[in-house]
């Protein structure tokens, strides 16, 4: 069972930064409000996560850890309609494979919290608020050659950043905080969706992007588009999320990339952020173990929604 848990890691967790996008991903699927990451060596000795949601019963502590344990979805009908951002039951138990892995965590109804030794299967009472905090630490110790994989502390902390990131942009009414060796180093206040884009990603981005706001069919898009005058704004600023779910496909950058091509003839890298809303019998985001892909059920609609929604923005008729 370990065996299979590491294999299964293999899948999950690559690097610290995908322990941080599957912490978070649990902490917002608890309706938490706050989400704090502190990280040691860019997340290689330690990824702690503190939320305030609604924490795990004491009793549920080791189930949380099992394989294919998800409190989320009760039936494979319910994956058709999956709101939450875990539903595999998948990342803790992989992470815990690899990692020195605690849980601490409390209820509104609970008088102290709990703590969970992953490796000894120790219980012990722990003091904090609601929420749950998930310690990880030493990544890969027992795997030397996954650890001999991993970048430099500051790389390995740029894409942990990047993780908090992508989840900032689309959970505006939720705190982010990032601290690396004690240190703040990014912070997203509460707020809502166009102060939150602003601050992820700058006032540059702002004042060089245009607005899109478009109903297509049974597709809803919003978000920004960069302008041609942003030279200067950072071409990696590409995000896109499909419902709720920040997702990288390859069709969505195509269409994006014609798009651009199109109005602009490639006189510009694009730069969006772009969220799209579709009936989730639509789509299928249980394609990847880490969810970052999706597969839809009429791509060529996708296409052609993206497309003409992006190019109205780039070239609006009459201006
Ligand atoms: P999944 O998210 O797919 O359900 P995980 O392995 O990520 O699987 O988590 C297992 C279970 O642990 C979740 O279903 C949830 O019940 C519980 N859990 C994990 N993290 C948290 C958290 N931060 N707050 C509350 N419950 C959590
Ligand atoms: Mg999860």
């Amino acid at each position: 069972d370990e065996l299979v848990s590491q294999i299964a890691a293999g899948e999950v967790v690559e690097r610290p930064a995908s322990v941080v996008r599957e912490l978070v991903d649990n902490a917002l699927d608890a309706g938490s409000t706050q989400i704090g990451v502190r990280l040691v060596a860019g997340g290689v000795r330690a990824i702690l996560i503190e939320d305030d949601g609604g924490g795990i019963e004491a009793s549920e502590l080791p189930l949380a850890l099992k394989r294919h344990a998800t409190s989320k979805i009760r039936s494979l009908d319910d994956l058709e309609s999956v709101t939450t951002m875990g539903f595999r039951g998948e990342a803790l138990a992989a992470i815990a494979s690899v990692s020195e892995l605690a849980l601490v965590s409390r209820t509104p109804a609970a008088g102290h919290a709990q703590r969970l030794d992953a490796r000894s299967g120790e219980l012990s009472p722990a003091a904090r608020a609601q929420g749950t905090t998930v310690e990880v630490r030493e990544l890969f110790f027992s795997t030397p050659a996954r650890r001999k994989f991993l970048k430099s502390d500051s790389t390995e902390l740029a894409h942990c950043i990047e993780a908090v990131r992508r989840h900032a942009l689309v959970r505006p009414m939720v705190g982010f905080a990032v601290w690396h060796e004690g240190k703040l180093v990014e912070q997203w206040r509460a707020s809502d969706e166009s102060q939150r884009i602003k601050d992820v990603l700058g006032e540059e981005f702002i004042d060089n992007s245009r607005p899109l706001e478009a109903e297509i069919g049974p597709i809803a898009i919003r978000g920004r588009v960069g302008l041609p005058a942003a030279a200067r704004t950072r071409s990696d600023h590409q995000y896109v999320y499909v419902n709720g779910r920040y997702v990288r496909d390859r069709l969505i950058a195509h269409a994006l990339r014609s798009a651009y091509e199109d109005v602009l003839h490639g006189q510009k890298q694009p730069a969006y952020v772009l969220f799209i809303e579709i009936d989730p019998a639509r789509v299928d985001v249980n394609v990847h173990p880490t969810k970052i892909e999706v597969r839809f059920r009429d791509s060529g609609a996708i296409h052609q929604a993206v497309k003409r929604a992006v190019e109205d923005v780039l070239a609006p008729s009459g201006a």
